[in-house]
């Protein structure tokens, strides 16, 4: 099989075996609990948010067992997953033990990959690699983050990247006492994948009973479009040219608002002169993926990073592909079939949109449900990034 043809998909979860027994240990939310149901039948149930719709949802195997990732691979024709812890991740443990924690999770995380299977077709390949955690909890020293991205860079080679939530040291991503954060993250290459867990607002969802349908599908995507807005503003890409971020849910509304936002900020005083470019640039210097759902929707987002080059201060550039930054997702194990079924469905019309993008050739295609992933995590042999252009290559 050649490279370009391998399905790589970099959002899907885990809750390691370590991390879903803190979550059974817990009476509070996030946490796991059994209950049982009025036949008897025993039911683990997960509850991630104090204020859960719907009781939390039914969890089993497929969120903590790597045979069951490595099943539903298999029967989806994934090659290769990163593999990132699901949300809260640490947000809800004091500092210390979020330390603890994250290492030995991260060795796990390691562990997972390393002892698992090799890609069929190329054995240079594995089939799981991951992202790991950082302590970035409220109350975290942010004094102590750099050394824990130099550990995960140095020692753990499976491990391409960190998921991160919006919350930071609990002053949210602009906080400026992050900045050595993101400088560490930006001089290791690893990539940034942000990740939503908490919605926004949620009294605007109303009483009515709609399951988790209005947090997930509108609170998840304007919750990461806040969080890279904000560090847009406070011009931590700016001063980060060579941080690599990640956006979950194919950058929820920033594609869409990109150019409101630019307008915004060229009639607000207080903005004045202080980003280096249109808001429009920063979509062309960061990676989206492609959990979208819709074939009009990818379309729309590689058009708006496509455009983003002409949006330099100082005079515009040419076009690009914007697909090169987009890159397949499932969301796995999240969205389960409601029925029995083969395949899930949340998957099979990810990869229809993918296919269903007529401006996108052949070779941008097969970029998206994997070249691109295979770039920018450095399994293409690349060592070095690039200043500037959001280099391709990762750690090795
Ligand atoms: N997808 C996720 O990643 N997390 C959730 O909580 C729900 C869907
Ligand atoms: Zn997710």
């Amino acid at each position: 099989m050649s490279l370009r043809k391998l399905l790589v998909d970099v959002h899907t979860h885990v809750y390691l075996p370590r991390y879903a027994s803190v979550l059974r240990s817990r009476s509070n939310a996030p946490r796991i609990l059994t209950r049982y149901t009025p036949s008897g039948q025993s039911e683990d149930r997960l509850l991630i948010l104090d204020d859960e719709p719907s009781g939390g949802r039914p969890v089993g195997a497929q969120y903590w067992d790597r045979d069951e990732k490595l099943k539903f691979m298999d029967r989806h024709g994934i090659d290769i997953s990163f593999v990132s812890s699901a949300n809260p991740w640490l947000d809800f443990l004091p500092f210390s033990e979020a330390q603890t924690l994250a290492r030995e999770l991260n060795a796990d995380l390691e562990s997972y990959c390393a002892t698992g299977p090799s890609v069929v077709s190329d054995a240079n390949f594995k089939r799981l690699y991951g992202f790991g955690l950082l302590p970035l909890v409220p109350g975290a020293p942010a004094e102590s983050l750099p050394a824990a991205v130099s550990q995960l860079a140095n020692e753990h080679p499976h491990i391409r990247g960190v998921i991160i939530g919006t919350r930071g040291a609990g002053l949210g991503l602009d906080d400026p006492a992050l900045e050595p954060l993101w400088a560490s993250l930006a001089e290791t290459g690893l990539v940034v994948f942000l990740h939503p867990h908490y919605g926004v607002g949620a009294q605007a969802w109303g009483t009515r009973e709609n399951g988790h349908v209005l947090p997930l599908a509108l609170g998840f995507p304007f919750e990461t479009t806040t969080a890279i807005t904000r560090l847009i503003l406070a011009g931590v890409l700016d001063r980060h040219p060579d941080l690599r971020i990640l956006l979950a849910h194919s950058g929820g509304a920033l594609p869409q608002l990109s150019s409101r936002l630019a307008s915004c900020i060229d009639h607000d005083p207080v903005l004045l002169g202080r980003l280096a470019h249109d808001a429009r640039w920063y979509l062309g210097r960061l990676w989206f993926d492609a959990v979208a759902y819709g074939a009009a929707e990818l379309d729309f987002v590689s058009e708006a990073v496509g455009r983003a080059n002409r949006y330099a201060r100082g005079g515009g550039k040419e076009r690009k592909e914007g697909s090169s930054r987009m890159l397949f997702g499932t969301d796995h194990p999240f969205f389960p079939p409601l029925g029995e079924t083969e395949k899930w469905r949340s998957v099979v019309e990810n990869l229809e949109a993918i296919e269903g993008v007529e401006r996108w050739s052949e070779e941008e295609k097969a970029g998206v449900r994997g070249g691109n992933a295979l770039r920018l995590f450095g399994l293409l042999g690349t060592t070095k990034m690039t200043t500037g252009t959001g280099g391709e290559g990762s750690k090795q």
